[in-house]
This record gives structure tokens, sequence and C-alpha cells, in this order.
């Protein structure tokens, strides 16, 4: 992680994660939690959070169009993590948004306790006497339906940059690399020359759907995820 002070509001510093490095603190979190899955299945992302951020998470009446809140105390440490009770609306995609929105806000809670940190001696405290956002002034994350739309290889480090590093979260959390790679075994071939595994282009679509049903998420989540590990266009081999 690079830490830099900036000009910027809200926080007046701004963090940089390589998206490796995301994706070891996903899997490091859930293991120190015991909520890593020893074979491919769901990740139980609700009962990790209560598990290993906070105990107090629930479903909230949260304005139109907000998601998901993580809110913090002065100390960084977590006070609250919110998804809102509209997203339960009994459609068969209500599940994967919930989990989707509950992994996005772990990652919040993961990443972001830095960013709210009182310290008199930290710039950051000048933007947020000022509360140029209620990000700031009310020391918490309000995670609205275009926010999740910033995901994919394209890193918002122009905008909003903490809510990519939330969408990262979501692959990180709900998709660990090598169970998402033991899933998808019987659709991979190793590459003739360097033995990585690629995924064959006229299996993409199958590994989509597997890889859906096996860890329950959406099939645009599934589908982020592969496009990650198996870049279309290329050969489809593994990277990072
Ligand atoms: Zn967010």
């Amino acid at each position: 992680m690079q830490q830099r002070v900036t000009n910027r509001p809200p926080f007046g510093i701004e963090l940089r994660f390589d998206r490796s490095e995301i994706d070891q603190m996903c899997v490091d979190e859930l293991e120190k939690a015991a909520a890593l899955p020893a074979v491919p299945s769901p990740v139980n992302i609700e009962s990790f959070i209560g598990k290993h951020f906070c105990k107090d998470y629930r479903y909230d009446d949260l304005p139109e169009g907000v998601l998901g809140v993580t809110a913090f105390k002065a100390n960084g440490s977590i006070k609250f993590v919110g998804v809102s009770n509209k997203l339960d609306d009994d459609s068969p995609s209500a599940d994967h948004r919930i989990r989707s929105t509950w992994a996005h806000e772990a990652g919040h809670c993961m990443l972001h306790p830095i960013l709210f940190m009182r310290d008199p001696a930290n710039r950051t405290q000048a933007f947020w006497e000022q509360g140029t956002e209620n990000v700031t002034s009310d020391r918490r994350f309000l995670c609205r339906d275009q926010d999740f739309n910033v995901q994919g290889a394209i890193c918002g480090y122009d905008g909003r940059w903490w809510e990519w590093q939330a969408n990262r979260c979501i692959g990180g959390f709900l998709l660990p690399k090598y169970l998402v790679i033991r899933a998808l075994e019987t659709l991979l071939r190793p590459s003739r020359v360097t033995k990585t595994p690629e995924l064959p282009e006229e299996n993409r679509r199958q590994a989509e759907s597997m890889v859906s049903q096996v860890f329950n998420v959406s099939m645009a989540v599934s589908r982020i995820r592969l496009a990650e590990f198996f870049p279309l266009g290329s050969s489809a081999q593994l990277t990072f």
C-alpha cells in the first residue's frame, strides 16, 4: 500500500494498492477469520463481517439509491456496517446484489480505516473540518448505485478511488483466485509453452456460469473476475 498526501478533498491523502495486493489481503483476512472455504463454494460474507470486522452489521432502511454503508469510529475501528433492506426484493438476483454489497463494504472495512483516524498533525483533519462531503464529516461511506459501476481493470484514481478499491474486494472476497481456478479445472488447459492454465475462448461462457453458480455471485461479477484472470483476446493465459 502506498499513501500520499494530496490537496484534494475529501481526505487529503490518497491510498494506492496493487490489484494483486488487494486480492492477497482479502484471502489473508478470510483466513484469519476461518472464513475461507476449503473447497470451491460460496464465502459466507455476512458472517465474516460480523466475526472479523464489526459485530454491528445489519439490514438498514437506507436512503433511496444507497446500497450500503460503513461507518467508522474516531480511532478507525468500524462502528457499523449496513446493507439496504430494499435490496431484498425477492428477485432471483437479490441474493447476488446483497452479497456483492456486503463484500464491497467489507472492502471499506479492510482498506480504509486509516482515512478516518483522527490525528491533529495530519492534514486530513482540515478536510474533515470543512465537511466537504458527508463521507468525512459523518465519518462514513454511503455507497450508491453508481459507485458499484467503477469496476474492472480501469483504475479509478482520478475520481472516487476508495469506491474503486472497495469494488475490487467484491472479487477478492467472493472469488478467491485459487478456489476459482480449482472450480474451473475441467475447463482449463495448460499452455503448451509456459504450462500456466489457459481458458480456451470456447469455454469462457461455461466458465462464467459455473463460477456464478458455485460461488453464488452474479454473472457480471463472474465475468469481470474471469476477465481479470484470463484477459479476453490474448491467449487467455492466467495472469497476475
Ligand atoms: Zn463504497
